[in-house]
């Protein structure tokens, strides 16, 4: 296999071994790697989504582990999808950047111009046949990791604040987001009714931890059994007697103002930077930009997710935003 260009930048240990999705391939839905679940009874359809990215194997571990004890929903339809499986089955952990995506990012893909539109790739295909599953449930977990190092878990609540009591619900993670979307296009949290408040449909993505550390793993699963105790659809004792992290003691968001996207691909940040940093004045220079300068636009400026890796034009570097209860 080629190694991609920045193989050989950054690659952090892997230390999950990627689940063998073959048993998964045929849920009897018609679309390969989903699992639809009927109990028969009045309830909410609740989705769970690994994969999105496929080198964030995480999820992909989460549901494995959940379709192996055969669970079964208690009310309700329970929903499990692996998404871009045909990116995870590329996933070599010598070059596990590489397998992300095969086309173009699958979390980039939700808006209905692009869905119906008439463009063709990999990721659309797949999004293709999973949207009408998407958008026929009424609350969805979508499971992903991050890249730097370490990073503590975050769940991203999307554009406004209408899935915040869901993230709330779950307890777990730490820090809940709120943000401004990305630029390069409409996530699957972002989709149609879970973005309108007049709708009572719910979506959070869940970044577990760092891409491949087994704590990530941990997370996603506490996370995926937390999400279905909430929903009702499985056994409480049951759920939290599988439960694997402790819970916070308090649950803090974030509020991001804006996001910063490269303009060129000579974007650098000029000073060591970490998700959930804290620069504590305004007007702190953070990173050039093709002779732009970014500087922090507020006192205790708090970085999201930087992009560690060089970035391209167009992509979201890092966002910026603010502890809603002030500064930690
Ligand atoms: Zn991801």
């Amino acid at each position: 296999m080629t190694a991609s260009p920045e193989a050989d930048l950054l690659v952090p240990e892997v230390q999950l071994r990627p689940p063998d999705l073959r048993p998964w391939r045929d849920g009897g839905t018609g679309v390969d790697h989903l699992h639809l679940r009927d109990s028969g009874r009045p309830g909410p359809t609740v989705m769970l989504v690994a994969l999105t990215h496929g080198n964030e194997l995480c999820g992909a571990l989460a549901l494995d582990w959940l379709l192996r004890h055969d669970v079964r929903p208690l009310r309700g339809r329970l929903v499990l999808a692996f998404a871009n499986v045909q990116a995870f089955d590329r996933f070599d952990p010598a070059d596990p950047f590489a397998s992300r995506y095969v086309d173009e990012d699958l979390n980039r893909v939700w808006d209905d111009a692009v869905l119906r539109g008439p463009r063709q790739s990999a990721e659309l295909q797949r999004a293709r046949s999973l949207r009408p599953f998407i958008d026929g449930a009424d609350l969805l977990l979508d499971l992903h990791s991050m890249q730097e190092p370490g990073a503590p878990a975050l769940t991203i609540c999307g554009m406004s604040d209408k899935s915040v009591p869901l993230a709330r619900a779950l307890g777990q993670p730490a820090t809940l987001l709120v943000d401004t979307g990305h630029a390069a296009g409409l996530r699957l949290i972002d989709r149609g009714g879970f973005a309108d408040p007049a709708s009572p449909r719910q979506a959070v993505l869940v970044e577990c931890g760092a891409h491949w550390e087994t704590a990530s793993a941990d997370l996603a699963l506490d996370v995926s059994l937390r999400f279905l105790r909430h929903t009702g659809l499985v056994d409480a004792d049951w759920a939290t007697a599988h439960l694997r992290c402790p819970t916070p003691d308090r649950q803090r968001l974030v509020r991001v103002g804006e996001a910063v996207t490269a303009r060129s691909n000579a974007f650098r940040f000029t000073q060591p930077v970490h998700h959930l940093m804290e620069i504590p004045k305004a007007g702190t220079l953070l990173a050039e930009d093709a002779g732009q300068r970014w500087t922090t636009p507020h006192d205790h400026c708090v970085l999201i997710m930087p992009m560690l890796r060089p970035g391209r034009a167009g992509q979201t570097m890092v966002r910026l935003g603010r502890y809603e209860d002030g500064p930690a």
